[in-house]
């Protein structure tokens, strides 16, 4: 099953495309986690992204393609996969009916998740990291046990360079200007269902599960 995740930065893409990819037994693909951890390792495709990143900006298509085309040719994505923070703009969702049209493929389903500025805004400024595992928790729904370690493997718990005020702001104006576009394109191509996010991870979760 072929699954795209949209919807606002801090909606909680990231969170129910992990459960949903378990449930379903296929991949997640995240190209944010696959940025940030090329940041962390300081690879050449991490400080290409590093700045741009931490502007709350897009990197270049060219640079989240060639990750994309990558992923979406191993066998692990050969039964499917969900996909989340990819495409961000028009271009790429025609790069995106590009690779996999190379094969055959074609996506089966787009969940628009949704809920207003301000839960976004309180989400995505509370939510911590775990530095080592990269868990997330928020500082007001899900604190850890212990404050400022992670529950898991008490490791630090730090905030995203790119959850700070100001980078919030745009990347939030990012999504209006460039990637709300997508919304419009898979409903009229019959492929989207909305699922409203301002509830539980697990209420959310159903109702997606439902809606494939
Ligand atoms: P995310 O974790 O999906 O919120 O992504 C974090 C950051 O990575 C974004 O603010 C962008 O700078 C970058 N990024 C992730 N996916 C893409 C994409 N498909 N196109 C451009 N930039 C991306």
């Amino acid at each position: 099953m072929r699954i795209v995740l949209v919807g606002p930065p801090g909606v909680g893409k990231g969170t129910q495309a992990k459960r949903l990819a378990e449930k379903l037994k296929v991949p997640h693909v995240s190209t944010g986690e696959i940025l940030r951890e090329a940041v962390r390792e300081g690879t050449p495709l991490g400080s290409k992204a590093r700045e741009t990143m931490e502007r709350g900006d897009l990197v270049p298509d060219s640079i989240v393609d060639e990750i994309l085309r990558g992923k979406l040719r191993s066998k692990a994505c050969e039964n499917g996969f969900v996909l989340d923070g990819y495409p961000r703009n028009l271009e790429q969702a025609r790069t995106l009916d590009g690779f996999l049209g190379e094969s055959g493929r074609r996506l089966k389903r787009v969940i628009d998740l949704e809920a207003p500025d301000a839960v976004i805004i309180e989400r995505l400024s509370g939510r911590r990291s775990c530095r080592e595992c990269q868990a997330n928790y928020h500082v007001k729904f899900l604190p850890p046990a212990r404050d400022g370690r992670c529950d898991q493997c008490r490791g630090e718990l730090i905030q995203r360079t790119d959850d700070r005020p100001e980078t919030i702001r745009q990347r939030l104006k990012v999504y209006v200007e460039q990637t709300q576009a997508l919304v419009e394109l898979y409903e009229e191509q019959g492929l989207l269902r909305r699922v409203a996010a301002d509830r539980s991870v697990e209420e959310i979760g159903q109702e997606i599960l439902a809606s494939l």
